[in-house]
């Protein structure tokens, strides 16, 4: 079965049922059903994980943060945003995307009729801000990476978009420029990933944004299919 339907299907038994899971596979104690109580949601996974590696100090970007920023939306998400690394605000507030770039952010996911909390995760390459908003160094990629590999491990969301140059080109392990990257189905640890520009470079450069709307009516259409 389809990953993303099998998602589904287990979101709508938690509803209906909460999240007690019974298979006919054993009578026990007297019950043709054997029950498996406290079976961990993805929401109380994330939120482990999320404790386990706040405190990360596995380079030196651990010094001069302010908060650890995880990520943040729905850890049942179908769209996985993979931004760069935080910045002043993000930095400030432990949130992804909340300055100007992120509000950006939220206006481009309206239209295509999403938000950021319904069906959507957003994380970064690098958890912590690198200082004065420079790129992030590959030693503190590499540091980062596991981070991220886990969050996609438990999420597998139907779709990864890579925002910027620095996201594609770290997931995609290659050297290329985002109008190579663009308009491509990659692959991610076997999950599909799209490369659009950052929400950043569209407030540098406004013209950039007729191929940001082709790039999100293509993600809003992978979506649906
Ligand atoms: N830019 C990013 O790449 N990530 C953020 O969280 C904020 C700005």
């Amino acid at each position: 079965m389809d990953v993303s339907i099998a998602k589904k299907y287990i979101r709508q038994h938690i509803e209906l049922f909460g999240d007690e899971i019974y298979t006919p596979i054993d009578y026990v104690d007297g019950s043709f059903f054997k029950k498996f109580n406290n079976v961990v949601s993805t929401h109380e996974t994330i939120d482990r994980f999320k404790t386990s590696i706040e405190n990360c100090e596995k380079c030196n970007l651990s010094l001069t943060r302010n908060k650890f920023v995880f990520g943040s939306g729905d850890p049942d998400a179908d769209l996985l945003l993979v931004g760069e690394g935080p910045g002043k605000e993000e930095d400030s507030k432990g949130e992804p995307f909340v300055g100007r770039a992120g509000k950006l952010l939220d206006r481009i996911l309206k239209a295509i009729g999403y938000n950021r909390n319904d069906n959507i995760f957003i994380t970064n390459i690098v958890k912590c801000r690198p200082p004065e908003n420079r790129n992030p160094l590959p030693s503190e990629v590499e540091k980062c990476t596991p981070h991220l590999i886990h969050q996609i491990d438990l999420i597998q969301p139907k779709l990864i978009v890579a925002l910027g140059k620095v996201a594609g080109q770290t997931l995609l392990k290659e050297n290329m420029i985002i109008k190579e990257m663009r308009k491509k189905i990659h692959r991610y640890n076997n999950i599909p990933l799209i490369v659009t520009y950052h929400p950043a470079a569209l407030l540098r450069n406004p013209s950039l944004k007729i191929d940001v709307w082709e790039d999100f009516q293509y993600i809003a259409n992978f979506m649906k299919s």
